[in-house]
């Protein structure tokens, strides 16, 4: 940066600056009268890392990469423009600037090293006023920032529980939610329920009309499953063509109504052939279910349905089979 002229001989006065509004400006006009004026030139870096000082934009703009105005290191860049300042945190805290600020285009700016902005605070409340509001506006913005973040942050980690074909919960969510789910049901003393669903000969079906038309097939079966149930029950994509139903707070009993319900609506479901619209042989399933036991833990229970299902299997398909304790 090129040093233009002290502050006194420039053609801005200190009211012009928004940190010494409502200053007493012949004290302001004083202590700045020897801070210097530096010419930036367009993309040059203004910041020096070593040193903890204010810089008061007078002309043109400033760019401050990583958002240390709000205090976020984020990568976002804001613009520093004529009458404000960036670098007054790092003066109070006496940590060096971690900042990098370059100019936006040619800018003339108005360098108050540290020792001379405490001056100017023990001059004049107006100062401290200023300061105390600009950092104040700096922390709600840093909240606000971080909040968005954090709603983006759940936003995208309920989408990597989502599977992406069918729009039921994933494997993921399973090994998240389904050991709070039975460590609650244990807890309670209320029933757990679980049904294991795999499509019937879906290898033939995805042989004779092909995979694209297998996928529309798994997200029928997917719609008929979440179509059917409560809002507190859950619809999961365990794997292939194996889907799941988790019950909280069902028995067996009436998990088994629930199984045969999903039974019959799997079997009267209508695919569609995907490109013309023209509907494709119905699908059935097989359904094994099982209700969580004293002592068993969410493998046990998932074993369980899965004994069922095979049991279902070997019953004929298109049918249900429950788990009977030993
Ligand atoms: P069973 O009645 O005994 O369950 O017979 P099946 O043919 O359904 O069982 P198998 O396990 O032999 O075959 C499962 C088939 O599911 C094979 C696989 O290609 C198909 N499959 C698994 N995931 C997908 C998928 O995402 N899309 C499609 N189109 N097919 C899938
Ligand atoms: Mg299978
Ligand atoms: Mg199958």
């Amino acid at each position: 940066m090129k040093l233009l002229h002290p502050f006194s001989a420039s053609p801005y006065r200190s009211d012009d600056l928004q940190l010494l509004r409502d200053a007493d400006q012949a004290t302001a006009a004083r202590l700045l009268a020897d801070c210097p004026v530096m010419q930036a030139e367009m993309g040059e870096t203004v910041s020096d890392p070593q040193r903890a000082r204010l810089y008061v934009v007078l002309s043109g703009a400033l760019s401050v990469a990583t958002d240390t105005r709000t205090g976020m290191a984020d990568g976002s860049v804001s613009k520093v423009l004529p009458g404000e300042s960036v670098g007054e945190q790092s003066v109070l805290d006496e940590e060096a600037s971690l900042l990098t600020i370059t100019a936006l285009e040619r800018s003339e700016v108005l360098v108050v090293e540290a020792d001379r902005l405490w001056q100017l605070i023990d001059a004049s409340n107006g100062v401290a006023r200023n300061l105390l509001r600009l950092l104040s506006f700096r922390i709600r913005a840093a909240n606000a920032q971080l909040r968005r973040r954090q709603k983006l942050g759940e936003f995208y980690r309920q989408l990597s529980m989502v599977d992406g074909l069918t729009g039921l919960q994933n494997r993921a969510w399973l090994n998240d939610v389904l050991p709070s789910l039975v460590a609650n049901a244990h807890e309670t003393q209320r029933p757990l329920s679980l049904i294991m669903i795999d499509i019937d000969h879906f290898k033939r079906f995805n042989d004779t009309h092909g995979h694209l038309q297998g996928d529309h097939a798994l997200r029928t079966a997917a719609r008929v499953l979440s179509g059917a149930l409560r809002p507190s029950d859950f619809a999961v994509r365990y794997g292939g063509e194996e889907m799941m139903v988790i019950l909280p707070d069902t028995s067996d009993t009436v998990a088994s109504g629930v199984a045969q319900r999903l039974c019959e609506r799997m079997r009267q479901a209508v695919v569609f052939e995907n490109t013309q619209q023209m509907p494709l042989p119905h699908i059935t399933a097989s359904f094994g279910v099982a209700c969580l036991g004293a002592g068993q833990d969410e493998q046990d229970l998932i074993a369980a349905a899965d004994g069922a299902l095979y049991r279902a299997k070997e019953g004929g398909r298109d049918r249900i089979a429950v788990h009977c304790p030993a």
